[in-house]
């Protein structure tokens, strides 16, 4: 211990610890967190003798700690309230839209989300907002971030500024991505419901586009995020090799969903282990029973398949409020997935998607002390996940009222 500066030290202890989704609680367990990473896991007393000095200790008593969520699908700009109007007009005010994205990072945060992929917001505003973040002027998630989707001209959320129409073009919108500092690519493979105009159960880029929007990103080092509903699209994106399905809906014609489901696809989709989004959400419980009744049998049949499921809310559309995470979850329980599914869908899961596992998702020696405390168990209630008592996030303790970021009394 004698290398680490005794003010960045910190004990966390709880009367559980989940260390991962799929592992066994422990009692009494603490974890010593320096700066941002975690150092060691022990009893409190070990930790405490490990250290051979007094450093602060936090006591979360009889809760639940745990790793914290991730949201793999996020709209930082959109504002839930917002008509579709206003969001295409709204996306030229550049100023506002920043104040938007950071009010909405703060909101995740203090539901206990601690990394999110920003999925597409306008320009370079994804970006942007996670740098804001990372410098500490505005307590946040981690982002990585997209900033705007490729689509094709007039194509789906044309109006965040991505779009590109050959294989010249979508190769160049690939490296611009990467040269403004977009962790990830996001391509609008099929229409959707957003845009009006946009027909969600077609394919917007054809096979040939979308091999070199996944080869250039590779290329860079960056994962590919398909926006797909139709059936045509999710095979286009899988045989391309993309890294996530988001939505994934398997729409037929008249934007029936689950209609024009292909077992075949779905077992590529499983051998190739692409990770798929369904973005199951709080809009969910919004929508007429047949339609939603349909996601759900989408999902459980991709599930029952052996597809890894991620948790993302789509976060920022219509009755998808940045502080209703935890909604999304209980949906996914009742696609048929256990607790324990749910619970590594939020984190491992998701970390592992994001291609960020070794920093996130577990509690573990060397990784990121991202840790929320919640009263119960979440493996027997999910429910219990809507209400974190406690956040930190890479380190730094996140009070749950005002956000009040602090470093600990001795
Ligand atoms: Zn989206």
């Amino acid at each position: 211990m004698s290398d680490h500066n005794p003010e960045s030290l910190i004990i966390v202890e709880a009367k559980r610890i989940l260390f991962e989704a799929e592992a066994a609680v422990l009692e009494n367990s603490a974890v010593l967190v320096d700066g941002e990473t975690i150092l060691a896991v022990d009893t409190p007393d070990k930790l405490m003798n490990m250290s051979n000095r007094s450093i602060p200790r936090i006591h979360l008593g009889d809760l639940t700690l745990l790793p914290g969520m991730i949201d793999c699908h996020v709209h930082l700009g959109y504002e839930e309230a917002q008509d579709r109007r206003s969001l295409m007009e709204g996306s030229t005010q550049q100023a506002l839209l920043t104040a938007l994205m950071l009010y909405n990072a703060r909101k995740l945060l203090r539901t206990g989300v601690t990394t999110i992929r920003e999925l597409g917001s306008s320009g370079q505003l994804g970006s942007t907002v996670r740098a804001v973040i990372s410098k500490g002027w505005s307590p946040g998630p981690r982002v990585l971030a997209a900033n705007e989707p490729l689509t094709t001209t007039g194509g789906h959320a044309w109006f965040l500024g991505g779009e590109c129409d050959s294989v010249e073009e979508i190769r160049k919108a690939v490296r611009n991505r990467h040269k403004s500092g977009a962790d990830l690519v996001k391509i609008m493979v099929t229409g959707g419901g957003l845009t009006s105009g946009s027909v969600p159960w077609l394919a917007q880029f054809s096979q040939q586009e979308v091999d070199t929007a996944v080869e250039e990103a590779s290329r860079l080092g960056m994962p590919v995020a398909a926006h797909v509903h139709g059936t045509e699209g999710i095979a286009i994106a899988v045989n391309s090799g993309v890294t996530t399905l988001e939505h994934c809906t398997w729409m037929g014609e008249g934007g029936r969903i689950g209609n024009h489901l292909d077992t075949d696809v779905v077992q590529e989709i499983v051998d190739r282990g692409i990770f798929v989004c369904p973005t199951a959400s709080s809009r969910w419980g919004t929508m007429d029973s047949e339609r939603r009744d349909s996601k759900i049998r989408t999902v459980a049949i991709m599930h029952e398949a052996g597809v890894r499921l991620i948790a993302g809310t789509d976060a920022g559309i219509e009755h998808v409020p940045h502080d209703s995470y935890a909604q999304g979850l209980s949906w996914l329980q009742r696609c048929g997935m256990s607790t324990l599914d749910v619970l590594a869908a939020a984190t491992s899961n998701a970390a592992e998607s994001c291609g960020i596992a070794n920093i996130t998702g577990t509690l573990a020696v060397g990784k990121v002390a991202d840790m929320i405390a919640v009263t119960g168990d979440p493996r027997e209630d999910l429910e219990v996940l809507s209400k974190p008592v406690w956040v930190m996030a890479r380190g730094k303790q996140v009070l749950d009222h005002n956000l009040v970021i602090f470093r600990p009394q001795l």
